[in-house]
């Protein structure tokens, strides 16, 4: 069967096309009544199958061509359309000659079923005499015609008013939202920007309570240790032993211990001075200078310590800053092997390359971080030390200082083969090299 298919909506064409082709039918497709007309005299089809509203050519005008035209009058007509559904509509396409008329949508397989029972049925009329010609100057017709496209208009231009309400409703919500979204985006920027200023002022508390703690430990030999001259210095006198040569030897102690006390304090808050701009430094004096500071604490406690300088890389950055990542992190290690108490504590870090970066290890045998908290140990506030032992911002500010003001990287696994063997956690921290990076192989202590 050859089918001429009148639409202008591409997709419906494009689905009535394979639905048509499936069932053995050969197909041509038009866009709108003029060009139906023209493929209608050029194929002599044996049905058309017509769109109602089209540019240039509507379907009632492309019936009424074709049935005034004796050579193509008697090619059946099927009207499809979602448009003119009404009764009255159905009558005056019927009257024009149509052999029938489908509501749209229906089913691609179903068009194609009515199609065909159309057909049977045209064949059983083609027996019977054919329509009365159409008379061109019909006035009922045109009156018909007139009436009905006219409501149709109308009825569109309701349905295109109302669209345009909801849009213009929607258009307003929608601005509504935007504004209310960038007011809700300051806020929580706002209140971002605040956690951030909070949490690096409880840093630096931490970072004071740590040095107060780390200077307490300094001092607590030298005191003693002037204690003991005070002491030795009022029993000398009370015996009447002290001469002019041991008082002055005495103070000239106490002197001296006194000017390594001033000392620590200087080295102390030096270090825990914020870095005002990037500059090249090396890493290992700057993981020296950490671990100097808690030498005393970590030998108190019996934890050995050591470094590996497999390299001695350069990264450009703000040294302070990492340097209290670095004492952070041995703290955590050193608060790990006070807790778990294995034999033989210890702490070590390599410095070493992979690639374009430094890597910088630091691994302890404290029995490492039970696995169901190990993705949550860089979050602000997470700690497992009791109430005012742990801040949990140690290794929240770590992260920032790392990953944000440094561009590099650090995380945290546990090793079962970690120091001598015993079970630990293992920080890893890469940085990018700064050129030129210095390559001969180092070890320290
Ligand atoms: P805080 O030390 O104040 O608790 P941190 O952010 O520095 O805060 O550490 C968060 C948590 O990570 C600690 O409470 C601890 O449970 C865990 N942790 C960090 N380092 C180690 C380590 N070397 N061994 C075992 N647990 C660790």
């Amino acid at each position: 069967m050859n089918v001429l298919i009148v639409e202008d909506n591409a997709d419906v064409r494009k689905l009535l096309l394979y639905t048509f082709e499936h069932h053995n039918c050969t197909v041509t497709e038009a866009q709108d009544g003029q060009e139906g007309l023209e493929l209608a005299a050029l194929h002599k089809p044996d049905v058309i199958i017509s769109d109602a509203l089209m540019p240039r050519m509507d379907g009632f005008q492309l019936l009424r061509a074709l049935k005034a035209d004796p050579a193509l009058q008697s090619i059946p007509f099927i009207f499809y359309s979602s448009t003119y559904t009404g009764v009255e509509e159905e009558k005056l396409i019927l009257s024009l000659g149509a052999e029938a008329f489908v509501a749209k949508p229906t089913e691609p397989e179903e068009l194609w079923q009515k199609t065909c029972a159309i057909m049977d049925a045209w064949q059983v009329r083609q027996r019977k005499p054919a329509h009365p010609a159409i008379d061109e100057s019909d006035e009922q017709y045109l009156r018909e015609y007139s009436r009905i496209v006219a409501s149709k208009l109308e009825e569109k231009v309701k349905e295109l008013e109302v669209a345009l309400a909801l849009r213009i409703q929607a258009e307003d919500e929608l601005r509504c939202l935007n504004a209310k979204l960038e007011q809700r985006v300051a806020r929580e920027v706002e209140q971002n920007r605040e956690k951030d200023r909070i949490m690096a002022h409880q840093s630096r508390l931490a970072a004071m309570g740590e040095m107060l703690s780390n200077i307490a430990h300094q001092w607590r030999q030298p005191l003693n240790n002037i204690s003991l001259i005070v002491q030795n210095l009022q029993v000398e006198y009370e015996m009447d032993v002290l001469t002019r040569d041991s008082c002055r030897e005495y103070v000239s102690e106490c002197m001296e211990i006194l000017a390594y006390m001033s000392r620590t304090i200087n080295t102390f808050s030096t270090f825990y001075q914020p870095d005002r701009v990037r500059q090249l430094f090396e890493l290992y004096p700057a993981i020296a200078d950490a671990l100097s500071l808690v030498r005393e604490d970590l030998e108190s406690h019996g934890i050995a310590y050591g470094i590996v300088n497999e390299y001695d890389s350069c990264v450009n950055g703000f040294r302070n800053e990492f340097s209290q990542v670095l004492l952070n992190i041995i703290v955590n290690a050193k608060e790990a092997l006070l807790m778990r108490q294995p034999p033989a504590p210890k702490v070590s870090i390599v410095c070493s390359q992979e690639g374009a970066s430094a890597v910088v290890t630091v691994s302890d045998n404290g029995g490492g971080i039970p696995p169901e908290i190990l993705d949550k140990i860089f979050d602000p506030y997470f700690t497992t030390k009791f109430m005012s032992q742990g801040t949990g911002v140690g290794l929240y500010m770590s992260k920032m200082i790392i990953e944000k003001h440094m561009g590099g990287r650090i995380s945290i696994a546990n090793r079962a083969d970690g120091v001598d063997g015993v079970d630990g956690a293992e920080v890893t921290i890469e940085l990018p090299l700064a050129p030129p990076a210095a390559s001969d192989g180092r070890a320290a202590v």
